[in-house]
């Protein structure tokens, strides 16, 4: 097999941990050492932490969200640890990526700082501030969408907090980046929130020069786009999630009816030419709209210099999708084979994609990856 091969068969795999999950025993968790020396993922309800992910053979990052049914597990056996499916080895010697010491610190006012900001992939600071939505008090959240508040459970980070647990992450040498992600707080006082949140971590480093991203909905004064870059945020993101309109309206109402979705668009143009070519980026979630929809969005939005993205559907528990499937993993990587495509054909390079969209998760990466001999391994044997 050649080493493209083995790639594309590598990742035919991950695609397939990614929508099924993989097995792992709380025993097992424990002893990859997850949470203590190993960075820990999301919980999903269980006691124990499990590693956040791995790397394949020839390096492709793998998310681990942990499933029971999986034909994927991971098992420990005579001091190692291997990757197996349905009984079979797959990958042996498995890695998991090192915790960084700012997880084990407290800030000042005694919070751990893991809770205040997490290092996810590609050195990347990411801040999820709170967990309030106004459109889940109008019961108009999205309907994919498991944010969770209601009264006595919100909480919301201070700019004190961040900017020294981001400081922490910088000064370790873990992190050079910062992503800001959040619900939409009544009065859109979100904008306030990273304005004070961004000047407060400039101020700790030092530097203006930072890559920062912010997530916020559409706004309909688009005014507030060029406030959010004057406070220091490098990339912009607005997240229209469905390209087709009438399936939009359904799926996100509270975006749909505050905002709108022509108006979305309006937003993300202007965002392009005020952040510029690379430098904005707009999700979408796989599987409630024909992919030749989700394609033609992606398509559009690469043709004025924004970063499409089309994130793999989880069913989240409460949500009224809970219990609703992500189509297939070969759909997902049809998908994402395609996007690759028509972003390398709109004259974005990887290296903007990567900056504007950090996560090492993302297929359409694997797939620039693999077909701009990216991958070290192709690199060695072009
Ligand atoms: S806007 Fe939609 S996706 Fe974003 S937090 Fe609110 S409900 Fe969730």
């Amino acid at each position: 097999m050649s080493v493209k091969e083995q790639a594309y068969a590598e990742l035919r795999e991950k695609a397939n941990m990614l929508v099924h999950g993989i097995r792992i025993t709380d025993e097992t968790a424990a002893k990859t050492g997850a949470g203590v020396t190993v960075k820990e993922g999301g919980r999903e309800g269980r006691e124990k932490p499990t590693p956040a992910n791995f790397r394949t053979p020839l390096g492709f990052n793998v998310a681990i969200t942990a499933n029971p049914d999986s034909d994927y597990a991971i098992e420990y056996a005579e001091g190692r640890f291997l990757l197996t499916k349905k009984g079979h080895l797959l990958y042996d010697h498995l890695e998991f990526e090192r915790r960084p010491q700012y997880y084990a610190r407290k800030t000042t006012d005694g919070k751990w700082m893991k809770d205040i900001v997490s290092l996810v992939t590609n050195g990347c600071a990411a801040i999820w501030y709170s967990n309030e939505c106004a459109f889940k008090y109008r019961d108009e959240g999205c309907l994919f969408c498991d944010i969770n508040c209601g009264p006595g459970n919100i909480f919301m980070k201070t700019s004190a907090q961040i900017a020294e647990s981001v400081k922490a992450a910088f000064d370790e040498g873990v992190a050079w980046r910062i992503d800001f992600t959040g619900g939409v707080i009544p009065q859109r006082r979100e904008i306030t929130y990273y304005t004070d949140a961004i000047r407060a971590i400039i101020e700790a480093l030092g530097r203006r020069d930072l890559v920062a991203a912010a997530c916020i909905a559409a706004p309909r004064d688009l005014a507030v786009i060029e406030q959010v870059k004057e406070a220091g945020f490098s990339i912009i993101t607005m997240n229209i999630e469905i390209w087709d309109k009438n399936i939009f309206r359904t799926f996100c109402p509270g975006k749909d009816r505050t905002v709108g979705w022509d108006n979305w668009v309006k937003a993300l143009e202007f965002a392009a030419k005020i952040f510029g070519f690379g430098q904005v980026r707009c999700n979408f979630v796989t599987g409630f709209e024909p992919q030749h929809k989700t394609l033609e969005g992606i398509e559009y939005l690469a043709s004025i210099g924004v970063i499409g993205n089309a994130n793999i559907f989880h069913s989240g528990e409460g949500t009224p999708l809970e219990g609703h499937r992500c189509p297939t993993p070969e759909w997902n990587l049809q998908l994402h084979e395609r996007a690759a495509d028509i972003l390398r054909a709109s004259g974005v390079t990887f290296a903007q994609a990567a900056n504007c969209h950090p996560m090492a998760d993302a297929l359409y990466h694997d797939f620039w990856r693999i077909k701009d001999d990216l991958l070290p391994a192709l690199r060695q044997s072009a």
